[in-house]
């Protein structure tokens, strides 16, 4: 029985996938100075951009990784990044507080979300193919690893707070995919 279960897990992982996802060690991040460990499967995946630079090459999206968490620690005065993840538009995934810790993005939805933020600014245009096949491959990955909901709900950032984020047009964009929700 084990031995059928170790094989349907590894059928599964190889079906669902996973994105690359450089761990905070392997980008060079920060530790964090404190921890809220968060209880899993949470029921909300929210969407952010960073509103910031955008990045389409490993070296300078760890850049920009470094420089989203010396801001939310430095300036905000926050443990970590704010973020459960990052995307760029290199096609890969940077690991913030992760899939286990309670993260900075959107108040009252902190302690039951995964907050993934893209790095960049998209009001006016979306983030290109790779970052955006990378949420959702994240997204999958979550839930096929049991730390979001199968039946989770899909916000923006907006929808949550008073913001713009993640940008008038990834948001547009965010409104057509699984799960949605206003
Ligand atoms: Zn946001």
């Amino acid at each position: 029985m084990l031995r059928i279960l170790a094989v349907l897990a590894a059928f599964c992982a190889v079906t669902y996938g996973c994105p690359t996802i450089l761990t905070k060690s392997q980008w060079g991040g920060r530790a964090p100075t404190c921890r809220t460990a968060m209880a899993t499967p949470v029921t909300y995946v929210v969407i952010h951009h960073t509103e910031g630079t955008s990045c389409t090459s490993q070296s300078a999206c760890i850049t920009q990784a470094k420089n989203v968490q010396n801001y939310h620690m430095n300036s905000n005065g926050w443990c970590d990044v704010g973020y459960n993840f990052l995307v760029g538009e290199d096609g890969l995934v940077y690991e913030g507080r992760g899939w286990t810790s309670v993260g900075a993005h959107a108040p009252n939805y902190n302690s039951n979300s995964i907050g993934i933020s893209v790095f960049g600014s998209f009001i006016s245009r979306n983030p290109n193919t790779a970052a955006q096949n990378a949420v959702k491959s994240l997204i999958s990955c979550g839930v096929s690893r049991g730390y979001i909901k199968s039946a989770y709900i899909l916000k923006g950032h907006r929808n949550v707070t008073a913001t713009d984020c993640p940008g008038n047009t990834f948001y547009s964009t965010i409104t057509s995919w699984p799960r949605f929700q206003y």
